[in-house]
């Protein structure tokens, strides 16, 4: 078989197949948010029909949740579908896609398949950004597309929206901000999505909105970046089941930001619990915390209490991300902890 060259380079993204009781691991949400939206389906919901493709009545609720217009949102099946989208629309081969190092894993991932260059911006001490020497970056490098994560996966950094807004104005090229955790830290530039018309915003109902199983996930930008990026959207994207049940979440937003401000008093605590096991934790505006530890196998010794966190490799060897759980899952995986310090 002769795929691309590019593919051929690629490994597959390899989910861990581990199975704890107390999943950490994948910045997941609450299991109980919104489960009962399921029986909402009921028995008049039809499968036999393509979903609406114009998904009115989710971008009615997403803009009654952001405070945009419908034509201000595309749509999408999560926000990979969405950043992979912007990469086909607005990337050629052979031009630079710049972010931050470390960063979301999938950003190099989808550069890699289209055969594009991607540069990471070295952060500084600490995995703190520093917005002047990322606007050097820019215009070293003319980049095609700059994306940033803000609050970051996997550090839990957050970018000032004052500086977020400097990045965005010091280029005419597109700058993605992606925002799967914004809900949990509070620097959104949401409001700006009509002051620049290079700014494109993606969002996740994966995280604070706890739905990362219907996979859905959307755009907004100005109406002009919006129908460009309609135009590569394939029809029928988000499966219709997804449609409903997000529309149905996004109606009750209270319900979620009363959960992400339990998940920031949670995280809070647990930045503190490692903080007194002197266990060198960053701080986060994410449902997750970034830590640094010499602690030999540490995944595998809390894999044995029945506690599965995200480690990571390379230059990033010694350092583990867990997501902020329930109160009950967050105080195992204290517990647990305490046990190897
Ligand atoms: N962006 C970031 C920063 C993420 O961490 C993730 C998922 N982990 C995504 C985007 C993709 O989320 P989804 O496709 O579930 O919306």
């Amino acid at each position: 078989m002769k795929e691309k060259q590019s593919v051929k380079e690629l490994q597959p993204y390899v989910v861990n197949p581990i199975v704890c009781s107390v999943k950490l691991d994948a910045n997941e949400g609450s299991k109980d948010l919104f489960k009962d939206l399921v029986k909402q389906l009921g028995e008049e919901f039809y499968l036999n029909v393509y979903p609406d493709d114009s998904y009115i009545d989710l971008k009615k609720s997403i803009s009654n949740y952001v405070g945009c217009e419908i034509s201000n949102i595309c749509v999408g099946n999560g926000s990979s579908e969405l950043l992979d989208l912007c990469i086909k629309t607005f990337v050629d081969r052979d031009e630079l896609i710049l972010s931050l190092d470390p960063s979301f894993a999938m950003y190099s991932i989808y550069a890699k398949i289209f055969d594009t260059k991607y540069m990471g911006a070295e952060s500084e001490d600490d995995f703190v950004i520093n917005a002047d020497k990322f606007i050097h970056a820019i215009k070293e490098n003319n980049p095609k597309v700059t994306i940033i994560c803000n609050p970051n996966n996997p550090t839990g950094s957050m970018i000032k929206k004052d500086d977020v807004i400097k990045i965005i104005k010091s280029t005419d090229n597109i700058v993605i901000v992606d925002e799967a955790y914004m809900e949990f830290g509070d620097e959104s530039v949401v409001e700006e999505i009509e002051n620049y018309k290079n700014l494109i915003v993606v969002k996740t109902l994966s995280k604070a909105f706890s739905m990362a199983g219907i996979r859905t996930g959307y755009l907004l930008a100005c109406e002009e970046l919006v129908k460009t990026v309609e135009k590569v959207r394939p029809p029928y994207n988000l499966n219709s089941i997804s449609a409903f049940l997000a529309t149905k979440a996004l109606e009750e937003k209270d319900k979620m930001i009363a959960y992400a401000k339990g998940i920031k008093k949670e995280r809070e605590k647990v930045y503190k619990s490692l903080k007194d096991m002197n266990v060198k934790a960053f701080p986060s505006g994410a449902n997750f915390l970034f830590f640094h530890s010499d602690i030999k196998n540490l995944e595998e010794k809390l894999v044995k209490e029945d506690v599965l966190i995200r480690k990571f490799g390379g230059k990033l060897d010694n350092h583990y991300r867990v997501t902020i759980g329930s109160e009950d899952e967050n105080n195992e995986f204290i517990k647990a902890m305490k046990k190897f310090v």
